[in-house]
């Protein structure tokens, strides 16, 4: 609890620290550009400093927008994976898009191919202390001291689907290995082995040993780069199958199987299941 609170202030310093960088920036070039005929104008200075503060504050906006966000995120684990492919060989594939059940696709963040196997990574971008393990469906997130609660999806479980979906395009007999990558949670709550934090991608590959031969690294390489060439849907398509989905599940149709959600009563409470039950599992909350 002590140690939260140190980082938590460590980090409001920081931001304290940003902001005054900026604003002293803005004045010093304010204060340059005024000089520039060579006698001080007052309006050079109002206009520069007036607009050099807008210029961060757009940019400090646009830079904590979850998307903006989601994407530094994912570009800092790729630069940390590439960074073990320089040592270790091999390759980073970023955003692949490969089929996945009744024509709708998987997106996997990033997988790492090399001698140690196939890495298939999922980054998660969720801030404050995750609780969670391997066979829950959902994951708890709490932030501000338990304030705010939110669930997400266990992120095991929907890599364990990208990893099925990537063995059918590999068509070879191996076992790709999941890594769940949280880039700024406190991840000391979760009980999982597939869980790193971003500072720990430096220890995937202690203790693996080498199971692909160079020859099934470039074969799997290959066919990874194949997808991404010639993608089976671009990002946007991908974006507006997921929204799709989601309003499937609100107006209460199966998004794996078009069939009907049904309100049904279980040992734990109500939920909809869907009406192929047994043969389709898709379950939402009541
Ligand atoms: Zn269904």
């Amino acid at each position: 609890m002590r140690r939260r609170k140190r980082r938590q202030s460590r980090s409001k310093r920081i931001a304290t620290l940003i902001v005054l960088s900026a604003i002293a920036i803005s004045l010093g070039i304010a204060t340059i550009v005024s000089y520039a005929g060579g006698t001080f104008s007052g309006t050079a200075f109002v206009a520069t400093t007036l607009s050099l503060m807008a210029v961060f504050t757009i940019t400090a906006i646009v830079l904590s927008t979850p998307t903006v966000k989601g994407k530094i995120g994912e570009a800092r684990v790729s630069r940390r994976l590439k960074k073990l492919a320089k040592k270790n060989g091999g390759q980073v594939f970023d955003n692949v898009i490969i089929p996945g059940e009744n024509d709708k696709t998987s997106q996997i963040d990033h997988i790492y191919v090399c001698n140690y196997g196939v890495f298939v990574v999922e980054t998660k971008n969720y801030a404050g202390r995750i609780y969670g393990n391997d066979n829950q469906k959902y994951w708890k997130q709490v932030l501000a001291y338990g304030h705010s609660k939110n669930e997400l999806y266990n992120p095991v479980k929907q890599n364990i689907t990208h990893i099925i979906r990537l063995k059918e395009i590999i068509k070879m007999d191996i076992s790709p290995i999941s890594v769940i990558v949280f880039v700024k949670a406190n991840t000391d709550f979760i009980e999982s082995d597939y869980v790193y934090r971003i500072s720990d991608l430096k220890y995937l590959l202690n203790d693996m040993e080498k199971t692909l031969d160079d020859n099934a690294v470039e074969n799997i390489c290959t066919t990874i780069t194949e997808y991404k060439l010639n993608p089976v849907k671009t990002d946007k398509e991908h974006i507006q199958e997921i929204k799709q989905m989601k309003q499937d599940i609100d107006n209460n149709i199966c998004p794996r199987c078009g069939g009907e959600l049904v309100l049904r009563k279980g040992t734990n409470g109500s939920f909809y299941g869907c009406s192929n039950y047994p043969k389709c599992k898709f379950t939402k909350k009541a």
